[in-house]
């Protein structure tokens, strides 16, 4: 199959030059190798130089910079983590959900500090996030979820009417009010991603992209990492391939890739504005368990994603389009919007998000003390990875913080099940998502 050209594998991706820094030729030794250039790497590989500028840090990426799901999602640096409180609670228990989203909200406002401490240039908005429901049971869902939040003494999350919701974004299919957050904010991934690369490339840390890493092996002189035109050898190594994960040994039963889509229109006009009203330019999701997030870009494009997802039956990595999703979406666009009517679609694209069995993040360690991963941020990373960069760091240079002793570090997992049973599993997970979706929600199937 031929290779898509990073520009195509998603809109923000062709928002601003980039030109791919070179491949590794020849043999190399580190302090620290990192497998893979989302986020994840982007961020451990900034926060570890920033400890200690001394260390010598490879960063090797598969394709380009950028080019995995840190390049290609929705913009919103929220506070989600996991999937929302209840579950959390439910799985973890009440303090851990509480502790949760104090990590999370952490999170946000890192990504708020650092953009304005480097001065990214990633257009970059704070304007809130609205949770909303597009029917009367999906309503009585997010009306206990927000209870609960406040039972929890989570601040920051308030309850809004319907009047104030339909004043804020309009549309026909809202039922109830919302649940707002004014800590979100929504973001040029792909210019985010190349933003973090100059700030490392500036601080030394070494690139080189076009580099998969093929194999890791543990030698008595430390670990080994092979690549087509090379070899690293390295005292540490951080798995932050993401989706990819499962394509490491230590990795494959830790998690699975999971594709979610999204279709993005023409600028609205000041007509069909006006309609939608969204002067705030929030975030919005509703609340479907394969939610739609949609929010508006810096020249007012309208970013519309999800309704479902995708699995890869054999852990393949080539579900990037997937034209009845793409469809469906189109449709759920103007049933939300009627105003928008006729508008035209200028890109569709989709891209893998790492997803664990419990649907939680995890970080920890590979098997071996000197080897830290981080994966299962589902459609909820961007924020997240940039503290994980923190917590790798941690874990890296062997400190005991408030950070690596995070609940979700070295955290026991349910393993993703081998064979045909993997498939069984992770097909009735999602198989029940939807299932729920037709159950709760007004729109209508599409497979
Ligand atoms: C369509 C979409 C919408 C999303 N929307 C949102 C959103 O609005 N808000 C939110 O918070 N989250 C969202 N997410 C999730 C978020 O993008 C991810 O959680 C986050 O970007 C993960 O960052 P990462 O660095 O861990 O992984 P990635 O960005 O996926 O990076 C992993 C990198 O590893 C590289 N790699 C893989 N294998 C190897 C190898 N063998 N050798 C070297 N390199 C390798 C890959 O090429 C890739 O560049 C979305 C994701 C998608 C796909």
């Amino acid at each position: 199959m031929e290779a898509v050209p990073f520009t195509e594998k998603s809109y923000w991706l062709s928002t601003r030059p980039y030109q791919p820094g070179p491949a590794l030729a020849g043999d190399l030794e580190a302090d620290v190798a990192i497998i893979g250039a989302g986020y994840t790497g982007l961020t451990s590989a900034y926060f570890l130089k920033e400890a200690e500028p001394g260390l010598r840090v490879a960063l090797l990426e598969a394709d380009v910079v950028g080019s995995g799901a840190s390049g290609r999602n929705g913009g919103f640096s929220m506070t989600k983590i996991g999937m929302m409180h209840s579950i959390t609670a439910l799985r973890f228990g009440k303090a851990r959900a509480v502790e949760a989203h104090e990590y999370a909200e952490r999170a946000v406002d890192l990504v708020h500090r650092m953009v304005q401490e480097l001065g990214f240039d990633c257009d970059y908005e704070h304007p809130g996030y609205l949770w909303v429901a597009t029917s009367e049971k999906q309503r009585r869902r997010l009306y206990k979820e927000i209870e609960l939040v406040h039972r929890l003494g989570i601040k920051g999350i308030s309850l809004i009417d319907s009047h104030e919701l339909r004043q804020r974004v309009n549309s026909p299919l809202y039922v109830g009010g919302a649940w707002w957050e004014p800590n979100c904010g929504i973001l040029n991934p792909a210019k985010l991603a190349w933003c973090w690369r100059d700030a490392v490339a500036q601080r030394g840390v070494e690139i080189y992209e076009g580099t998969p890493v093929q194999t890791v092996e543990q030698t008595a002189e430390g670990s080994r990492l092979t690549t087509p035109n090379g070899r690293v050898r390295a005292g540490k190594v951080v798995f932050a391939a993401n989706a990819w994960s499962h394509q490491f040994a230590p990795l494959k039963a830790k998690q699975v890739p999971a594709w979610t889509y999204i279709v993005m229109t023409e600028p609205l006009n000041d007509q069909q504005r006006a309609a939608l009203r969204w002067r705030g330019r929030e975030g919005v999701e509703d609340f479907r368990d394969l939610v739609h997030y949609y929010r508006l870009t810096a020249d007012d494009r309208l970013v519309w994603g999800g309704r479902d997802v995708a699995l890869s039956p054999d852990g393949g990595m080539d579900h990037d389009r997937n034209e009845a999703v793409f469809a469906a979406l189109r449709g759920d666009l103007y049933r939300t919007f009627p105003a928008l009517e006729g508008i035209h679609f200028t890109h569709a694209w989709g891209g893998p998000v790492s997803a664990a069995l419990d649907l939680f993040p995890a970080i920890g360690h590979a098997g071996n003390p000197d080897w830290v991963y981080v994966l299962g941020c589902v459609g909820h990373g961007v924020s997240l990875t940039h503290l994980h960069g923190q917590t790798v760091r941690d874990l890296v240079l062997e400190r005991d913080t408030d950070l690596t002793r995070s609940f979700f570090v070295d955290r026991r997992m349910v393993p993703v099940p081998p064979g045909p049973l993997r498939r069984l599993v992770t097909g009735a997970m999602v198989g029940f998502m939807r299932w729920e979706d037709r159950r709760y929600d007004v729109m209508p199937d599409h497979r």
